[in-house]
């Protein structure tokens, strides 16, 4: 991934992120068709795999167990539920599906198994698996790239000063040595922010310096407005005018030329003239589909119409890197083992009982009384 050798300040890039709308559209559009098809945006699925109840404080965050809002509290998804979802995205035009878990961190335990289970299937279907699951160490993040995960999604937020006035509940370190921990297993990056927090524009700036101090930036990088949800320490915050999120989509393209910048959460409060924009300076992805984990989003309609008129084209999968081969997990395969081997013994000492004359005892449940 590359960064423009100006703005690898913060100073530069403030000067850039300030310039008249319209020349720091042109310029990140010119930046755009240099290294991106500018007809293509993905489309792409988020998918709430586990939701609510979320023991972090992210103050944004209606799914945060602290906070009274309407997310209901959900289980993790059953494996078949998430092939049946990611089949109707593609049908739908998506070639990504991002699958997220509101947990802080993830754990080794059958969940997580599970969710190896759904990568596999999902990458099996010809598409882009993206897994944001929290916090990851280095042998989780070799699993899921061994099932076939194309990306993790972590996002930074907001700058270092910012953090602690939006999370108090880890640190922005942690963050960073995740992102690590997914590089290092060689998953691709998604990690991002969100303006409208009550940050100022230094911290947006801030953000980017980040991901510009890092080896290797971020392959996607996703810019969200806030939604305000009510319940959340961020409800009164007022909606950003959708030219910020121009300017940061356009400022975040130039910087990063061959990174790809997605519009994500808060089109709603955009028009139709405002998303053009972004696209034009560089934003190729959005997300489709009527939620955004438990937050709205534009319907599918209404985004086919818009690329009707924008004439922009649904871009396939893997046109950023290779697809994943989808291994076998060890841990998984091991334990099926021991399943099998078990339900052998039992099956084992049925059949040597009966051989025997004995019948099996009459077992009384309570669901039977
Ligand atoms: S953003 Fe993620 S980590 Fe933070 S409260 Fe929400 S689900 Fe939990």
């Amino acid at each position: 991934m590359e960064t423009t050798s100006q703005y690898t300040t913060k100073e530069a890039l403030l000067e850039l992120y300030n310039k008249p709308l319209l020349e720091l559209v042109f310029e990140a559009a010119t930046v755009h068709r240099k290294y991106h098809n500018p007809r293509e945006v993905q489309m792409s699925s988020l998918l709430s795999i586990k939701t609510g109840g979320c023991p972090e404080d992210c103050g944004y965050c209606p799914q945060a167990a602290r906070y009274h809002t309407d997310v209901e509290a959900h289980k993790l998804m059953s494996v078949e539920s998430v092939i049946e979802q990611a089949k109707n995205a593609k049908a739908n035009g998506s070639s990504r599906l991002c699958m997220g878990a509101a947990w802080r961190e993830v754990r080794n335990n059958r969940d997580f198994d599970n969710v190896i289970e759904m990568v596999q299937a999902v990458n099996d279907l010809d598409m882009e698996v993206c897994a944001t699951l929290g916090m990851l160490d280095e042998d989780q993040a070799k699993r899921l790239k061994n099932a076939g995960l194309f990306a993790y999604n972590h996002n930074l937020d907001t700058s270092k000063d910012f953090y602690k006035d939006v999370i108090s509940t880890r640190e922005y370190e942690n963050r960073l040595d995740t992102i690590e921990n997914a590089r290092k297993a060689g998953i691709s990056v998604c990690s991002g922010g969100i303006i409208g927090m009550g940050e100022a524009v230094e911290d947006r700036i801030g953000l980017l310096m980040s991901y510009m101090e890092m080896d290797t930036p971020p392959e996607s990088i996703p810019i969200n407005a806030l939604v305000a949800v009510e319940g959340t320490p961020m409800e009164e915050q007022k909606p950003i005018e959708q030219w910020e999120m121009i300017r940061m989509v356009a400022t975040t393209r130039i910087a990063f030329p061959t990174s790809v910048v997605r519009l994500s959460a808060g089109r709603t409060k955009m028009n139709m003239e405002g998303q053009a924009l972004c696209f034009m300076a560089g934003a190729s992805s959005i997300f489709a589909g009527d939620k955004l984990l438990t937050t709205p989003n534009p319907e599918y309609n209404e985004d086919m119409e818009m690329f009707k008129i924008l004439g922009l084209e649904a871009k396939a999968p893997f046109t950023e890197g290779e697809k994943p081969e989808s291994k076998p997990d060890p841990i998984i395969e091991e334990r099926k083992r021991k399943e099998a081997e078990r339900a052998e013994e039992l099956k084992a000492a049925r059949e040597k009982l009966k051989s025997e004359g004995f019948e099996p005892r009459k077992v009384t449940t309570v669901d039977s009384l």
